[in-house]
Parts: structure tokens; C-alpha cells; sequence
């Protein structure tokens, strides 16, 4: 007599067997659902997103988010942290939740172009208005502020050209005006200094990240995160987080949980190369300025020495106004090891020149900008790279 098979199609859905609990591995497992399962009704009816208690709906969290939002809010100091899909949609998620119609948001000119473009387009769209202050001064921001002004963004150091501000005092006059502070701390990443207590125990009130550079460190990953102290702030900040639906995937997240142990040994790593780098620089005749915040010279030095343990492993330089823009293309064409393209924080260094005069309404400098992302090759073979593209495209 054989024994009848199943209902297959039932079968395979509603199994019996469940493996044993207690499996303990290094790295944490991976939950993925767009459906949560209740236990019972009572326990559906009793159902609260707002904190990490239970699981509702995937959008809302999964053992992995959680997991992730955990060690984000670690990484930041702060206590409560939001993941959203890209770093600008973490800016994106920042200015919906905290403007409406009628208010006014100021933002360095020096900040992350793109989180510019969308004050210029859809926050000008819902009206809300903004205006750009020079980072460099804090009376430019003083003058800035108006009794519209509810948000102020600060980033340091400077997008592109690495200025870094004198944070504590661009965190006073907003404090002293009483008006909210996010900060851009992808470049820091958590590490460089301490975003929540710059000074005195007065820290900004938002800081938001692109985890898509140093926490991913692969350059394969994009994921932005958004964390605060204060509960009040993280609800309103949750609330709109909600409605938008910005949820991320769960392979995205693991890849992240999986890079955040080696983040401080990457980003010591990534600094100490650039470092190097950016001081052979300083010694090359082709160029002007170089842009890195812990090398003498360069603007807002005395401010990062004062906030800053550690920098990262990113530098520009700005060549001599002698050399036309398609002689520096043609140096970055015959670059070997640095790829040309945008982001940075992996492990292979990348190049990027810049046309100032279309990035700022102010350019500090004449010339054209390169941008290097150190990556995480030798400073040895980096600086060959650069001799030979030096002498290839003509510029040695
Ligand atoms: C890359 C970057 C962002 C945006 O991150 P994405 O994940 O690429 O959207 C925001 N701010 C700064 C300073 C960045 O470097």
C-alpha cells in the first residue's frame, strides 16, 4: 500500500516542519516581507508601527531594519534613526516632513548640489521658499534667518570643495533663534566627530546620512538614514516617513549590516591614503589649492581640528588657471586606476572634474576642480597613477 502524497499545492505553502529555534551565526539573518502574520485578531487589532514593539507591514519594519536603524542610531549617537531609500531621499524626507507652504529653509551654497536642486524645483513648487548662506560665516547666517525660516541644513565639509565650517557656531545661531538644525554627515559617516554633542552637549538636531558611501563601502548599495534624539522629532519625522512609503529592501539592508562591522578600520584606512595623497599634491606645481580639510592651509582647517578626530578619503584639487579645462580632462582620461564617476567611499578610487562657476552663485576659485575618492589601493601605486597621467596628458 503507498502512502498518498499531499495536496501539493497546499502542502508547500502550509508545511508542517519548523526548523529548531536557537541557531546562533555571526551575521544576523535576513527577514523579508511585504506581509507581517498575526498570531490573532486581538493581536492585529492591538497592532502599533510606531515603535519597534511588534511588526505590522514590512514598510513599517522587519527583525532586519530594526537591526539596521539600531546600529545606524549607534553609529550617529542618537537614539532613533529612519532608513529611506537613497541619501537624497533622506534630505527629500527631512524637508517634507519638517517645511510646509509659507516656510523658509536655508541651505549652504557649499551643500550637496542635488538636495539644492530640489529646494529650487518641488520645495519652490509647494511653496516653500529657501536661500543659500555662505557656510564660511557664520553672519551669513545670522542674516539669513527670518521669522519664516524653520529648518537650517549644515554639511561639513563643503560638497566638492571640502570648506569646513565652524559647526559650533553656526549650531548657536540657529539654537539662539530657535530653529531646527539637520546636519549632512555623509563625509563624517559617525566617525569623524560627534554630530549630537559638538560642543558644550549642544549637538544638531537631525543628522541624516548617505549610507550608500562609507557605512556600504562597496559602492554597490543605496540607502540614505535619518536619526535624531529627540523623540517628538523622530514621530513627525516617522509620520511622513509613513505616508511616503519610503521602505528599503531587506538584501539592501544586509548588505549594509554585513559592511558596518569594518567601517571604522575602512574609513582609518581610506584617510590615511588620502592623506598622503593630499599632500603630494601640495608639493605639484600644476596646482593651486588643495581642498582637504585636515591639511594646513586648506579652508576651515582650524574648524575641523577643532570638532574632528579623523577625516575622509576625499580631496580636490584645483589646477592653475594656465591649464584649460580639456588639458585637466585629458589628465583624468589617462588616470589608470581612478575610474571617473560619481559617489565615492568604495574600495576603488574614483575621479570627478568640476566646473565651479556652475556649482555656486559664489566660486572662491578660478580654474578647473578635480575631485578624488580615495579608495582602498595602496598610496604608492595612487601616486605612480598620477605621474603617469601628469606626463601622458602633458601637464608634468
Ligand atoms: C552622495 C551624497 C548624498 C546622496 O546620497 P545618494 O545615496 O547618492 O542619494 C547626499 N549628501 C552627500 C554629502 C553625498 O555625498
Amino acid at each position: 500500500m503507498t502512502q498518498k502524497k499531499p495536496d501539493l499545492a497546499t502542502a508547500l505553502i502550509h508545511h508542517a516542519y519548523e526548523p529548531p529555534a536557537g541557531f546562533v551565526a555571526p551575521q544576523p539573518a535576513v527577514h523579508k516581507a511585504s506581509t507581517v502574520i498575526f498570531p490573532n485578531t486581538a493581536a492585529l487589532r492591538a497592532r502599533n508601527w510606531k515603535s519597534k514593539a511588534g511588526y505590522t507591514y514590512g514598510l513599517h519594519g522587519t527583525p532586519t531594519s530594526f537591526m539596521l536603524e539600531e546600529r545606524i542610531a549607534t553609529l550617529e549617537g542618537g537614539l532613533q534613526t529612519l532608513l529611506v531609500p537613497s541619501g537624497l531621499a533622506a534630505i527629500a524626507l527631512v524637508d517634507m516632513a519638517l517645511l510646509k507652504s509659507g516656510d523658509e529653509v536655508l541651505i549652504p551654497d557649499n551643500a550637496y548640489g542635488p538636495g539644492k536642486e530640489l529646494a529650487r524645483n518641488e520645495l519652490a513648487g509647494w511653496g516653500v521658499t529657501h536661500r543659500f548662506y555662505d557656510a564660511m560665516d557664520p553672519g551669513s547666517l545670522t542674516a539669513a534667518i527670518g521669522p519664516a525660516t524653520k529648518l537650517v541644513w549644515l554639511e561639513a565639509p563643503g560638497s566638492v570643495t571640502m570648506e569646513f565650517p565652524d559647526l559650533p557656531a553656526l549650531l548657536r545661531v540657529a539654537r539662539e533663534r530657535g530653529v531646527t538644525t539637520a546636519l549632512d554627515n555623509t563625509w563624517g559617516a559617525g566617525v569623524a566627530f560627534d554630530a549630537f554633542d559638538l560642543a558644550d552637549g549642544q549637538g544638531v538636531d537631525i543628522c541624516m546620512q548617505a549610507l550608500t558611501k562609507y557605512p556600504s563601502g562597496g559602492g554597490d548599495v543605496l540607502m540614505g538614514s535619518v536619526t535624531t534624539r529627540d523623540e517628538a522629532l523622530h514621530l513627525k519625522l516617522k509620520f511622513t516617513h509613513m505616508r511616503m512609503g519610503w521602505g528599503v529592501g531587506a538584501n539592501d539592508a544586509e548588505a549594509l549590516l554585513r559592511s558596518l562591522p569594518s567601517l571604522p578600520l575602512r574609513y582609518a584606512a581610506h584617510d590615511a591614503t588620502a592623506r598622503t595623497l593630499a599632500q603630494w599634491w601640495a608639493t605639484q606645481p600644476q596646482v593651486v589649492q588643495v581642498l582637504h580639510p585636515a591639511l594646513p592651509g586648506s579652508p576651515g582647517h582650524a574648524h575641523w581640528k577643532a570638532v574632528c578626530t579623523q577625516a575622509a578619503g576625499l580631496f580636490s584639487v584645483v589646477f592653475d588657471e594656465r591649464f584649460t579645462a580639456k588639458q585637466v580632462d585629458a589628465f583624468v582620461d589617462a588616470l589608470r586606476l581612478f575610474k571617473l564617476g560619481y559617489s565615492w567611499a568604495g574600495p576603488v578610487s574614483l575621479v570627478v572634474p568640476y566646473d565651479l562657476s556652475s556649482m555656486r552663485e559664489h566660486p572662491a576659485w578660478k580654474g578647473t576642480l578635480v575631485r578624488f575618492s580615495i579608495g582602498l589601493e595602496s598610496a604608492d601605486a595612487l601616486i605612480t597613477d598620477f605621474e603617469q597621467a601628469l606626463a601622458a596628458s602633458g601637464l608634468a
